[in-house]
């Protein structure tokens, strides 16, 4: 059993729905304190008011990644609140399907900006807080994509996800000496809102590859997740946790059973 949560608190990126809102409920159900960021108010309420149904101590913050400004804004209003901020979970992310030769240079920078510029922001601004904490967590949201597999249309995401793990390979050396982690988690092909976008027959067919037979839920990245924030995860850093029930392992589709 993992030291509880009660009196730690944790912020996550892009909490207002898919995956962060999952961390962050499964967070919440561990005793945390939780700071769910959205770039809206709004939306950042609405799924913090979700949460709290459940119980624990959740609350909305606004927060964009892409901006450092409103990520130390974010980090202030979560430290004043709460009295600090002890674990991290980087999860905010975009991902619009483009081809190399329709991409757009504002696409690969939204993509770019959001999703490995923000993981830079979003670490700058909660840095100060979690070099005072017991013990600082960092949990950045990566994918298989791009660092093990590729798509079509994802070579701007691809890069983006590749590059927050050579980003912590480093950071994690220049954060060690204030007794903080960085750790990432890998998800496959999880269910949730940005990936039902993409349609029943992508859902469908991607199932079909998965040795497990099924796409992941936010639960199985959230508890992926919470071990890397933990006390007893305290000698883990820069490494990466593939939660993608063996997609990535199959040679063909022969290979499946
Ligand atoms: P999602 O359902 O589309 O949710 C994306 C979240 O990111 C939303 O909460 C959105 O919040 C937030 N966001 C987007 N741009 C932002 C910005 N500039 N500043 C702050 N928040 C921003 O996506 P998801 O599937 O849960 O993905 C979450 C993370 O998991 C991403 O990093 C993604 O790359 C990664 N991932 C997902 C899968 C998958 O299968 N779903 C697989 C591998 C990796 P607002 O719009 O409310 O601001």
């Amino acid at each position: 059993m993992l030291t509880p949560l009660k009196g730690k608190t944790v912020i996550v990126t892009g909490a207002s729905k898919g995956i962060g809102k999952g961390i962050a409920a499964v967070f919440a159900s561990k005793g945390a304190n939780v700071a769910v960021v959205s770039r809206t108010m709004e939306t950042a309420e609405k799924s913090a008011a979700e949460i709290r149904e459940h119980g624990g101590i959740v609350q909305a913050f606004e927060g964009d990644v892409s901006s450092l400004g409103s990520m130390k804004k974010m980090a202030e209003d979560v430290a004043a609140s709460f009295g600090g901020i002890d674990i991290l979970c980087s999860n905010a992310g975009v991902f619009p399907n483009s081809s190399i030769e329709n991409m757009d240079v504002n696409e690969w920078d939204l993509v770019m900006n959001t999703n490995a510029r923000g993981t830079l922001f979003a670490i700058q601004a909660c840095l100060p807080y979690l070099k005072t904490a017991d013990y600082g967590r960092i949990i950045l949201t990566s994918s298989i994509t791009g660092p093990v597999t590729g798509y079509v249309g994802w070579s701007h995401y691809g890069a983006s996800k590749a590059a927050q793990l050579g980003f912590m390979r480093s950071a994690a050396l220049e954060l060690a000496p204030y007794n903080i982690t960085i750790n990432a988690v890998m998800p496959g092909n999880i269910l949730t809102e940005g990936l039902e976008e993409m349609g029943d027959d992508y859902i469908k067919s991607m199932a079909a590859t998965i040795p497990m037979k099924r796409i992941g839920s936010v639960e199985d990245i959230a508890y992926a997740a919470l071990f890397l924030a933990s006390k007893e995860a305290s000698y883990v850093t820069a490494q990466t946790i593939v939660v993608d029930g063996g997609q990535i392992i199959p040679e063909s589709l022969d290979a499946l059973a």
